[in-house]
């Protein structure tokens, strides 16, 4: 029998699951499964701008092009090592991040002022763009339970330049229900199906697809306790699957007091089938495979 985890080949349970969740689609994410995708990097709008630090990337040989996503480059001839070791990196005016995962805090829309919390945030790439897309104008709690990757997050906030955050070492579901926050991200831990490359060591087992899908559960259960009446909320993962997406979603309707909103991006995106006004990004040779969705608590 074939083994499930720890190997190099995408396992069986999951070709299965794919193929009965997207039928022939299934073949577009296995296709993404073997891309290799060049790194991609966010311009700190806190500490530059876009063109500056094309120009300057340009200058140390970097050969940059735009994104979809407006404050984001494609570098195409180098690796995430070689980015890490240049100035603009050391200075924190670049964050190494997938497109995909840009796409939540940006649809958070966060405006100046508001108090948001980024519910499990390490190492905090999303958190330094929240920031970022307010000219950081807003109050960040980023909370994080892993010690390690908490003070991985600490050093990028700060390296990132991230003001008014508020960084919290705590198990989410042991938050003070007292709390209340205007927006939520929870960019909930899942099974990484949307992140597979094949060659490289894959992790992904039904069991950790099972016990994700409890935990997601029990952490939007609890980002919505948290989220004052008409806040919202996002929800992502890096996850194609929909036990981990729409089954979890699911489980929040049930509450009665919250709605999906429509998502509105001024840029176009490769997408999956899923839910109406949910995202699932499939992967490909740009982007790795993303679900997200906008909650309005009621
Ligand atoms: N949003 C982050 C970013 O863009 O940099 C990535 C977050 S990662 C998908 C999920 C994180 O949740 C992991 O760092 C994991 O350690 C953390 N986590 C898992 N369960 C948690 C919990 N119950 N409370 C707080 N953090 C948790």
């Amino acid at each position: 029998m074939k083994k499930e985890t720890g190997g190099n080949e995408i396992p069986a349970f999951l070709t299965e699951l794919l193929y009965r969740q997207y039928g022939s689609a299934a073949e577009n994410i296995l296709r993404g499964y073997v891309q290799k995708r060049p790194v991609t990097l966010r311009a700190n709008l806190l500490k530059t701008n876009l063109e500056s630090v094309e120009k300057a990337l340009s200058s140390l040989g970097f050969h940059c092009e735009r994104a979809a996503v407006p404050f984001a480059l494609i570098v195409t001839n180098a690796s995430e090592e070689d980015l890490s070791r240049s100035a603009p990196y050391e200075r924190g005016e670049i964050y190494l991040q997938s497109l995909s995962s840009m796409i939540p805090p940006f649809l958070l829309n966060a405006q100046e002022g508001e108090s948001i919390l980024d519910m499990t945030a390490a190492p905090g790439g999303k958190t330094c763009e929240i920031s970022a897309l307010t000219g950081g104008k807003a109050f960040l709690t980023a909370c994080e339970r892993d010690k390690i990757r908490f003070d991985r997050m600490n050093f990028n906030l700060k390296r990132q330049g991230v003001p008014h955050v508020n960084t919290i070492c705590r198990d989410a579901l042991m938050l003070d229900d007292f709390f209340r926050f205007d927006k939520i991200l929870l960019d909930a831990p899942c099974s990484g199906s949307g992140t597979i490359t094949v060659g490289e060591r894959i992790k992904i087992s039904e069991k950790l697809v099972q016990n994700s899908a409890i935990l997601q559960v029990k952490l939007l259960n609890k980002a919505l306790n948290l989220l004052k009446k008409g806040g919202i909320l996002i929800y992502s993962t890096c996850s194609v699957l929909q036990t981990e997406n729409e089954a979890v979603l699911q489980t929040a309707f049930k509450r009665g007091d919250c709605e999906l909103v429509p998502p509105e991006l001024p840029f176009d995106l490769p997408r999956l089938p899923s839910t109406p006004n949910t995202i699932c990004i499939p992967p490909n040779e740009l982007y790795e495979g993303f679900f997200t969705a906008i909650l309005r608590k009621k």
